[in-house]
């Protein structure tokens, strides 16, 4: 892996390679952009880069040398000079054996993975890189206790943090670091990645629309297709349903949508171990609100720019009937009330009770117009 393999990220990339090249690699970094874009791969890399050392310059392009003892233990996963730090570590703090997985980034876990951790100088390179997950989900206490770290990191320190939603960082926060902006990943790269992994060309090119750039997010659904989740027919199912279900329908309808997602939740903790049931269960929630957002978005788009490219291409029908339920005013009013559910989801509010509040919601319009 290097950093030519990261796709679509030039902007990131060219930032990093001038940094590098002047040798004013910044002690923090903020990564942000939505999830799936490549911001941990381009993390790793630019530590690999910074820990290398016999550093290479092809083309004015500097990359690890891969042949160097920090190379070849940073490929192996155990660079004792390169750290990633993730909420799931607070099993490892003194404290948190045996407790639940944790919702947020807890701050036992900031404080003895990263504060305790700084001030010991690198073992096997000049440098030492530490990589926050999901910062997003840092309170103010975790972020505070952070902040000691940020305001004074030792000269061979470098710290990036990862982040979906700048807005959920502290001001002083975003102030003593170096913020790169991610963008989504082109559609035409996710469509061929797609196909790569096996899946046919109709589900390689609807992932892709749905993800809206996220190669990563892409990859996981592609992943769960070919492991026979049905993903793809519960979203024709869904969008089905949607184009005709009525207020009445809406309790059913919730229970048929939570009991698909509950098989795909289960399947994707078989595939994925590393990530809490909690997390893996939420994200499964949140992909069957992304199939409802984009049937509001094609409903939306079939209104005003009825030519342009709906994600749900293959079921146009269907969604140029579900677009009859709503004016574009009412729909951009739904999409919202998704977005709102999305949240509620974080927040950890019960499953049954957002599908069947975001589906009578969706509902409502045509019972006030019969
Ligand atoms: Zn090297």
């Amino acid at each position: 892996m290097s950093f030519k393999e990261i796709f679509c990220q030039d902007n990131a990339i060219n930032i990093l390679q001038r940094a590098f090249k002047s040798d004013r690699a910044s002690h923090a970094y903020i990564f942000a952009g939505p999830e799936g874009v490549g911001k941990f791969l381009t993390a790793s890399q630019w530590a690999k880069l910074l820990l290398c050392n016999e550093p290479v310059i092809e083309a004015g392009f500097s990359q690890a040398c891969d042949t160097c003892q920090s190379c070849k233990i940073f490929e192996l996963g155990t660079h004792p000079d390169f750290i990633h730090i993730y909420k799931e570590l607070r099993e490892f703090t003194e404290n948190g054996k045996g407790k639940a997985a944790p919702l947020d980034m807890p701050v036992d876990v900031i404080r003895e993975m990263l504060n305790a951790k700084v001030s010991v100088r690198p073992n096997l390179s000049k440098r030492k890189v530490f990589v926050v997950s999901e910062t997003e989900k840092m309170n103010a206490s975790s972020q505070n206790c952070m902040l000691k770290v940020l305001e004074e990191p030792p000269t061979y320190c470098c710290i990036i943090l990862l982040c979906t939603r700048l807005e959920k960082l502290l001001p002083t926060t975003k102030s003593r670091a170096h913020i790169i902006r991610f963008g989504p990943v082109k559609q035409e790269i996710i469509v061929e990645k797609l196909m790569k992994k096996g899946l046919d060309e109709n589900k390689s090119k609807y992932f892709s629309l749905l993800s809206q750039g996220s190669l990563g997010q892409a990859c996981n659904w592609a992943e769960l297709e070919l492991n026979n989740a049905n993903l793809y027919e519960c979203k024709k199912g869904l969008i089905n349903s949607l184009s005709q279900y009525t207020y009445s329908d809406s309790l059913e309808l919730a229970n048929t949508i939570l009991s698909q997602k509950g098989k795909v939740a289960s399947l994707w903790s078989d595939i994925d171990d590393k990530t809490s049931k909690t997390d893996i269960s939420r994200r499964a929630d949140k992909l069957f609100i992304q199939i409802i957002i984009s049937a509001l978005y094609d409903a939306m788009r079939i209104k005003v720019a009825p030519e342009s490219e709906i994600i749900n291409f293959d079921q146009s029908n269907l969604v140029q009937k579900f677009a009859g339920r709503f004016d574009i005013e009412i729909a951009a009013e739904k999409i919202s009330e998704c977005y709102k559910m999305l949240q509620w989801i974080e927040s950890n509010v019960n499953e049954r009770l957002i599908f069947e509040h975001l589906l009578l919601s969706l509902a409502e319009y045509d019972k006030i117009s019969l």
